[in-house]
């Protein structure tokens, strides 16, 4: 007997993500570059994808918490990891006897981390609030920011970061916010008295990198485009999805005009050829794409889902496609279907489809 495969699954493609890896490279201008792998790699997988991508010699993998670092370090791998926000005080112990990289967001961080630091000095970065409003020093607080970490001999400041909240939506904001942070960097490195070589100073995520330039940054963040999604459009094209969420038809049947379909009952409007498939928002595929005119891929063909996304199942309208039958494939989204039109049918934005795919639904990797 062989095992049946899973009814859902995720085709991992890593060689589109070193392609996005060098469009990031040239976008950026040869800055070094910290792989944002937070909430398993945006589904992508956190192992699978820091060893696939670990030869490519980021900077940083950056993370959300300890606990992803930790998993980094389980695994043996050896580009350092950065937590890409305030730690909690219980995580800060582990960080520090680890040597993983905080950004130190508030005065209370800092002098947890010098204390920690008194034997063995913390490598940090110091976080700079221009807009986001997720921790870090407003402009007015540098200066005593910095005076206190003049006297933390705990703590090696080896980076200066901040973090864009709508570099997406709103180019007058962003373009003086970069111009604030060179600024802030600027008197930064003023007054430090000696600034290491591998210092590090970073603003951009992906749609930052796309659309601005900073003059003080050595170092990019992005996440979403090396999974070959753009945040900005017009870019797509230069970008390889590199995962394609893939079923099975599990059912064909005739249904008569009028019949309802799923929860609900969604009146069929012409006699249907209906198609039953295996993924459902228990996979991550949004009960929110319901009734929002949402396409699911057949041999290449669009075909309508009808009805309300269930946990385990949809049903899509084949009437027009002459040759499928139960066991063929269908793609819910990938290359020649966007994450990000499904965020957009399903109000929602191409981070979270990628992110929200459940454990249930297999990763296959190439
Ligand atoms: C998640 C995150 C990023 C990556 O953002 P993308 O929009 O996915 O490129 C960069 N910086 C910080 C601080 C983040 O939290």
């Amino acid at each position: 007997m062989t095992e049946s495969p899973p009814r859902a699954w995720a085709e991992i493609n890593f060689e589109a993500m070193r392609h996005n890896l060098r469009f990031v490279r040239q976008q950026s201008e040869g800055q070094d570059v910290m792989v944002v792998i937070k909430a398993e790699a945006y589904g992508h997988g956190l192992i699978k994808t820091a060893k696939a991508l670990e030869s490519e010699n980021p900077k940083f993998f950056g993370v959300a918490n300890a606990g992803e670092a930790r998993l980094l370090f389980g695994a043996g791998i050896k580009i350092a990891p950065y937590i890409l926000g305030a730690t909690l005080p219980c995580e800060r112990e582990e960080i520090a006897i680890r040597g993983w990289t905080p950004c130190l967001c508030s005065l209370e961080e800092m002098k947890h981390f010098d204390a920690l630091g008194s034997n063995q000095p913390i490598n940090a970065h110091l976080a700079l609030d221009t807009g986001m409003g997720r921790g870090g020093f407003l402009p007015h607080q540098i200066e005593g920011a910095l005076e206190t970490l003049k006297r933390c001999q705990g703590i090696q400041l080896t980076g200066i970061g901040s973090h864009l909240p709508v570099a997406d939506e709103d180019p007058v904001f962003t373009q003086d916010q970069f111009s604030r942070f060179d600024q802030s960097v600027d008197r930064i490195l003023q007054d430090l008295e000696t600034v290491p070589d591998d210092f590090s100073v970073h603003l951009s995520n992906s749609a930052g990198l796309l659309n601005f330039h900073s003059r003080t940054t050595n170092l990019v963040r992005p996440g979403l485009m090396l999974y070959g999604i753009s945040p900005i459009p017009e870019y797509q094209d230069k970008l390889q999805p590199a995962m394609t969420l893939k079923t099975r038809i599990s059912l064909i049947h005739e249904l008569p005009k009028g019949h309802g379909v799923s929860y609900g009952r969604t009146l069929l409007s012409r006699d249907t050829r209906a198609a039953v498939l295996g993924i459902g928002y228990g996979d991550g595929y949004p009960r929110t794409l319901s009734d929002r005119g949402t396409d699911v891929l057949i041999h290449g063909t669009r075909c309508p889902l009808i009805g309300r996304v269930m946990m385990d199942q949809i049903i899509i309208d084949v009437t027009d496609l002459k040759n499928c039958a139960p066991g063929d494939e269908a793609i819910l989204f990938g290359e020649d279907l966007l994450a990000s039109e499904l965020a957009q049918k399903a109000g929602t934005i191409s981070w979270e489809i990628l992110a929200q795919i459940t454990p249930r639904v297999a990763r296959r990797y190439s």
